[in-house]
C-alpha cells in the first residue's frame, strides 16, 4: 500500500506484514513512507516499545521479519497502526492531531489478555495475547489486522475530538467509528479486494472478509467464553447486520463482554456501536452497487465505491460534534459531503441506508439541501480569546463555551470546536449520589474564503441527562468503574464538600 498524494517520490521501505487476520491471510510485502518506521519502528507520530529487542530495519531499510518472531509481531502492529493513520491523512487531506504532544507509542506485547486497549494518559495503544485452548496457539492481537485498525481508531477519533468520553452515543460511536476504521482499511489491499469478491461474488448482503471482524480473536474468545450459542462465529463482530437506530433508553443495558446473545441490541457502547459500523458497511455495500453499473469490473467497482465512501467519511469528520455526540449528527455529516461530490451523485445512495436505519427522517435529510447561513471571516481566528469572540458575532454566546481545538479541515478549510461544562447530579444506586461534568459540543466549520460551513451545537438536554445517569449507574452496577489495575472507562473521585465526581476516562478497552 503506498497512500501519498505527494506526486514527488517518498522514500519507500518495504515490510513483511499481515493485511488480514492471521486466521485469513498470509504475509506479504507492503509499502510505506520510510518516515513512520525510521531504523528501528520509530517516526514522529508512531514508536513501537518492547521487552524483547525491537526490530531493526535492514540495510535498505526494509522490515522483512517472518512470522513466529517477537519482531514480526512488532513490524506488524507497527505497520497496520501506521496504514491505518496513512488511510485517513490520504482521505481527510491533512494530518490527524493526537489528543497529546510527541509520538503514540505501540505496544505489540503489553501482556496477557483477550484484550487490547487505547489509553490517552499512557499516549498508548496496547496489545495483549492469551494461550488459546480451542486454537492450541498463542493468539496475539498484535497479529490482528482488525484490532490493530480498530485500536488506533480510538486514537485518531479522540485527536479530533477529545471531548467524545460520555454518552452511549458517543461512546458507542468510538467503537463503530473503530470497526469502520478496520472495515475502510481493510478495504486498502488488493488482495483484499479480491478476497471480498471471491466470498461475496459482488453482492454485500453476503458476508466476506471485511464484514467478520478480529477473525482469531472471535473465533477462539467465543469457543471459550460461557455462550455456547455462539461457538461457530467466526469473528468477534459482524457489520453484516439489520439493526436500525432506537433511542437507548428503550434498549436493555449489559455489562462488557456482552452477556446478552448477539441478535440482541442494548446500550453498552461495543453493543450500541453496531448500529453504526452496520451502517458504515451498508454505504460500501450501496455505492458499490451504484458503481458497479458503470464499471468495467467488479474490482474496478470496489475501488470506487472504497474511494468514494473514504472520501465522504474523511471530510464528513470535521462536521462532527465536540461532545454530546448522536449518530444523526455523524449520518448529517456524511450527507453533507455526498451532497458536494461529484455533484451529489452518491446523495440518494447514502441517505437511503440513513433512512433505514432510521438515523435520519425524510425531512432532516431534505433540510440538508437548505443553504446554511451567510457569514463570512475576513480572517481565521489565531487564537482561543479570538475563537470565543467569534461566537459573539455568531449570536452562539448563549452557552459559557470554551474554545477547544482548531483544526484543519479538508479542502483548506479550518474547523473550530468548543465545549461547555455542566454540572450533572447522579444517582448510582448503591453507590449512592454522585455528579459529573458533563459538557455541551458545538462545532463550527469555515471553508478556505471563511464562508460558514457548517455548525453543529449539541446542548445537554433532559435526555441526555438521564442517559449519563444509566451510563454511569450500568458501570456502578457492573463493578466496571476503575479498577486496581487503573484500566477502565471511569472512576468515582471522592470530593471533601459533597458527593463524589464521576469522571469518565480517556481509555478506550477492545
Ligand atoms: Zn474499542
Amino acid at each position: 500500500m503506498v497512500i501519498s498524494k505527494s506526486p514527488t517520490v517518498r522514500d519507500l521501505v518495504s515490510i513483511n506484514m499481515l493485511p488480514q487476520d492471521p486466521m485469513i491471510s498470509k504475509a506479504e510485502l507492503v509499502q510505506f513512507d520510510k518516515v513512520q518506521f525510521g531504523s528501528q519502528l520509530s517516526g514522529p507520530r508512531l514508536h513501537t516499545q518492547d521487552s524483547v529487542a525491537v526490530a531493526q530495519a535492514d540495510a535498505d531499510g526494509n522490515y522483512l521479519y517472518e512470522i513466529g518472531s517477537p519482531q514480526f509481531d512488532q513490524v506488524n502492529t507497527h505497520g497496520i497502526v501506521a496504514g491505518a493513520l496513512a488511510t485517513y491523512e490520504h482521505y481527510m487531506g491533512h494530518t490527524v492531531p493526537w489528543s497529546f504532544k510527541g509520538p503514540l507509542e505501540v505496544n505489540p506485547h503489553a501482556g496477557e489478555g483477550k484484550t487490547a486497549y487505547y489509553s490517552r494518559w499512557d499516549q498508548s495503544i496496547n496489545f495483549f495475547q492469551w494461550d488459546s485452548p480451542s486454537l492450541g496457539k498463542i493468539v496475539k492481537t498484535s497479529q490482528s489486522f482488525d484490532v490493530g485498525s480498530h485500536e488506533i481508531g480510538h486514537a485518531i477519533l479522540d485527536g479530533l475530538r477529545p471531548g467524545l468520553l460520555s454518552g452511549t452515543e458517543g461512546k458507542a460511536f468510538h467503537e463503530g467509528f473503530g470497526d469502520s476504521s478496520a472495515i475502510l482499511h481493510a478495504l486498502q489491499y488488493d488482495s483484499n479486494l479480491r478476497q471480498i469478491l471471491a466470498d461475496n461474488g459482488g453482492d454485500f448482503s453476503q458476508p466476506s472478509l471485511v464484514t467478520r471482524l478480529a477473525e482469531e480473536f472471535g473465533t477462539a474468545f467465543n469457543k471459550e467464553d460461557d455462550n455456547p450459542n455462539n461457538d461457530d462465529h467466526p469473528y468477534y463482530r459482524t457489520a453484516l447486520n439489520e439493526f436500525k437506530y432506537a433511542d437507548p433508553k428503550t434498549l436493555p443495558s449489559d455489562s462488557y463482554p456482552p452477556s446478552q446473545p448477539e441478535e440482541v441490541l442494548t446500550s453498552e457502547p461495543h453493543s450500541f456501536s453496531r448500529i453504526w459500523s452496520g451502517s458504515f458497511y451498508s454505504m460500501l455495500g450501496s455505492l458499490y452497487n451504484q458503481c458497479a453499473a458503470d464499471a468495467p469490473s467488479q474490482l474496478d467497482a470496489l475501488r470506487q465505491a472504497r474511494d468514494v465512501l473514504g472520501t465522504i467519511w474523511g471530510k464528513s469528520l470535521d462536521h462532527i460534534p465536540a461532545a454530546n455526540l448522536k449518530f444523526r449528527h455523524v449520518a448529517s455529516a456524511v450527507l453533507r459531503e455526498a451532497n458536494q461530490l461529484e455533484g451529489g451523485k452518491y446523495f440518494d445512495s447514502l441517505a437511503a441506508v440513513m433512512l433505514d436505519r432510521n438515523l435520519l427522517t425524510q425531512q432532516q435529510i431534505d433540510e440538508l439541501h437548505k443553504p446554511v447561513r451567510s457569514f463570512r471571516l475576513e480572517q481565521f481566528p489565531q487564537t482561543r480569546g479570538g475563537a470565543e469572540d467569534m461566537l459573539s458575532r455568531l449570536g452562539l454566546n448563549n452557552h459559557p463555551w470554551r474554545a477547544d481545538q482548531a483544526l484543519a479541515g479538508a479542502d483548506g478549510r479550518r474547523v473550530y470546536t468548543f465545549r461547555a461544562p455542566e454540572r450533572v447530579e447522579l444517582d448510582l444506586g448503591s453507590r449512592g449520589a454522585a455528579f459529573m461534568q458533563a459538557e455541551a459540543g458545538l462545532t463550527l466549520v469555515f471553508d478556505a474564503a471563511g464562508q460558514l460551513v457548517s455548525e453543529t451545537a449539541t446542548p445537554l438536554d433532559a435526555d441526555d441527562r438521564a442517559d449519563l445517569n444509566r451510563e454511569a449507574r450500568a458501570l456502578a452496577d457492573s463493578g466496571q468503574l476503575v479498577g486496581e489495575d487503573g484500566i477502565g472507562p471511569a472512576r468515582l473521585v471522592p470530593r471533601r464538600d459533597g458527593p463524589p465526581e464521576y469522571q469518565p476516562l480517556p481509555v478506550w478497552k477492545d
